[in-house]
């Protein structure tokens, strides 16, 4: 089992699309660990996006990533960090897949829906980053046996 963190930007508390949102990771299977809405700011915003702090484009996704709070995820499953991020899609809504998140809901590039971690390390850092440990659930067996065969998980 694997963890991986989700944020829902303020592109969709804006749009209203977090039910709509969840609810597909819901859906899909993944278990929710961790759920909290957090106002960002910019010193969180310098370390989580620090491979782009000196892009361009860095102050206009910062200030857009502030714009309202962000809803803060952890959410697990077999393999979920390559799970949630193929179901998300491609970084620009406009290229992205049918059927992914940001290729169903989004015409930007910025303004895209989520952030999924994209590997175990970032996963790792990017959960330790937006929760303490006791904001992270053991959901134990819960419905375990029927989100995978015996030998999956
Ligand atoms: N971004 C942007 N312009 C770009 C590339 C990225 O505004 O040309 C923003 C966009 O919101 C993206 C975030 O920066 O989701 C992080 O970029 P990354 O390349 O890590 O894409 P992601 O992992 O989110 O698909
Ligand atoms: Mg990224």
């Amino acid at each position: 089992m694997e963890r991986t963190l989700v944020l829902l930007k303020p592109s969709t508390i804006q749009r209203q699309l977090c039910g709509e949102i969840i609810s597909r990771f819901e859906k899909k299977g993944l278990r929710i660990a961790g759920m909290k809405m957090m106002q960002l700011d910019d010193k969180i915003l310098e370390a989580h996006y620090a491979h782009l702090v000196g892009k361009p484009f860095f102050p206009a996704l910062k200030a857009s990533m502030m714009k309202t709070p962000v809803v803060a995820m952890c959410l697990e499953g077999v393999d979920a960090i390559a799970v949630v991020r193929f179901i998300t899609g491609y970084t620009n809504g406009r290229k992205a897949d049918p059927g992914t998140i940001r290729g169903d809901y989004c015409m930007s590039n910025q303004q895209n829906i989520v952030h999924a971690s994209d590997s175990p390390e970032a996963a790792e850092a990017e959960l330790a980053r937006f929760f303490k440990p006791e904001e992270i659930y053991n959901l134990g067996d819960l419905n375990l046996d029927r989100l995978y065969a015996i030998d999956e998980n």
